[in-house]
């Protein structure tokens, strides 16, 4: 039975886009719950392994034009929402460098085919810069003479990823979000809301079965005197690479992806490749100590796109954001919390309404209406213990 003492929303997980959500439905004067299984600095979710690049244009060698948009604008959105936050955010839009071998040279053209192919115009349009040796050096100092080729991604970004989640939890108290920390909440005992948003990453399989997890590898590393200002990829056949700079000489080197929900801790292999990858773009990272090595798994939904997922009634999962979370959360979240306040004032609620809404929403696509599975799932009145 709800009750007038019930949150308006309820959101089932804090990682990225549980803390985006319930902060930006709080930053609208809504009542919102937040539950999250780990901890309030997120060490329990994909955002907390993550590297946190914000580079449509790079992923477009793998992903399909809708997730380029999402992330070219949320590149855009990123900065105003930042500022809101009660704590600093370390956020630069330096651009991505891509390198090679000259025994991998063969990569370069079917990067670049897949690039032209697959990303919207405008992005290409002075967005992918080729450089001489020469200029690779001057772009990067610290990788002078070592590439004879290269290409610059001017616009692409960044972020640190745990400054995110914890200038986030920072604001849900700032904006009186009810946050329930080392709480894991049941299928079947739902907290009392209004309205339940699912946030749970890989957490939400038991209500979205063909969600799988893509494992991700990483190594933190500190290397004092390397300097590299922007993210790079090393474009390799076996072992492709990336190795982000955050603040103090930190770096992340990543990313594996092994198929599989294996949560276990990075496996040898993994390690060397990663490790090695990273010294062969600058033998400095011989030097460098490893603060971390972590993995997590990535949601992920068969099409790899992320879902709005609607179930008819009172429940809206945001999920699916397979390795873009970071790159596409600011749009995707946001869609979800024009689309959650139009549940709670009944604006949509039947499937006519929500036809009409996808129809003129601003990412049309990334909504589904879930009637067949969710309709015979009523949501049981449950007693929630934290
Ligand atoms: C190795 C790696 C590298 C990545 N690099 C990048 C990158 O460079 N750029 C980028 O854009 N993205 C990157 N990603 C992807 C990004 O991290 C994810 O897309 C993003 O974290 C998904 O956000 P989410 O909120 O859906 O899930 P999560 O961040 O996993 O959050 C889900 C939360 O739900 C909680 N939860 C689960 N079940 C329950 C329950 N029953 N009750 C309560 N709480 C629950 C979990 O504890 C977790 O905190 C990377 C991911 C990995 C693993």
């Amino acid at each position: 039975m709800r009750t007038s003492a019930q949150p308006d929303f309820a959101v089932i997980g804090g990682g990225l886009c549980g803390r985006l959500v319930a902060w930006q439905l709080a930053g609208e004067g809504h009542r919102v719950a937040l539950y999250e299984r780990g901890d309030a600095a997120g060490s329990n979710a994909a955002a907390w392994v993550a590297a946190a690049m914000l580079a449509p244009l790079a992923e477009a060698a793998s992903a399909e034009l809708l997730i380029t948009r999402l992330g070219a604008a949320s590149l855009d959105t990123w900065p105003a929402l930042l500022a809101q936050l009660p704590e600093p955010v370390f956020f630069q839009r330096n651009g991505s460098l891509i390198v090679w071998h000259h025994s991998d040279r063969a990569e370069a053209p079917l990067f670049e085919r897949r690039l032209r192919a697959n990303a919207p115009a405008d992005l290409l349009d002075g967005g992918l810069v080729p450089l001489a040796g020469a200029q690779v050096g001057a772009s990067e100092p610290s990788l002078a003479g070592r590439f004879a080729q290269g290409w610059l991604l001017p616009h692409e970004g960044q972020l640190d990823n745990r400054q995110v989640l914890s200038a986030l939890a920072a604001g849900l108290v700032q904006r009186g979000v009810e946050a329930h920390w080392n709480a894991t909440v049941d299928d079947h005992a739902m907290p009392p809301a209004r309205i339940t948003i699912d946030c749970r990453g890989l957490g939400a399989k038991p209500a979205m079965p063909t969600l799988r997890g893509i494992r991700g590898e990483v190594a933190r590393v500190h290397a004092p005197g390397i300097g590299l200002s922007r993210p790079v990829r090393l474009l390799h056949p076996r072992y492709p690479l990336y190795i982000a700079p955050k603040q103090n000489d930190l770096y992340v080197i990543g990313a594996t992806e092994v198929e599989g929900e294996d949560m276990s801790p990075v496996s040898v292999r993994s390690a060397l490749e990663l490790l090695s990858a990273a010294f062969s773009v600058h033998p400095g990272f011989g030097e460098a100590r490893i603060l971390e090595l972590n993995s997590q798994c990535r949601p992920t939904l068969p099409d790899h796109r992320p879902v709005l997922l609607w179930d008819g009634a009172g429940t809206l999962r945001v999920n699916g954001l397979y390795r873009h979370g970071y790159m596409i959360a600011p749009e995707v979240a946001g869609e979800a919390v024009r689309f959650a306040s139009a549940l709670l004032d009944g604006r949509v609620a039947d499937a006519d309404a929500f036809a009409d809404w996808r129809h003129n929403a601003r990412w049309s696509e990334l909504f589904r209406l879930d009637d067949a599975h969710d309709r015979a799932q009523t949501r049981p009145a449950a007693t929630f213990n934290v």
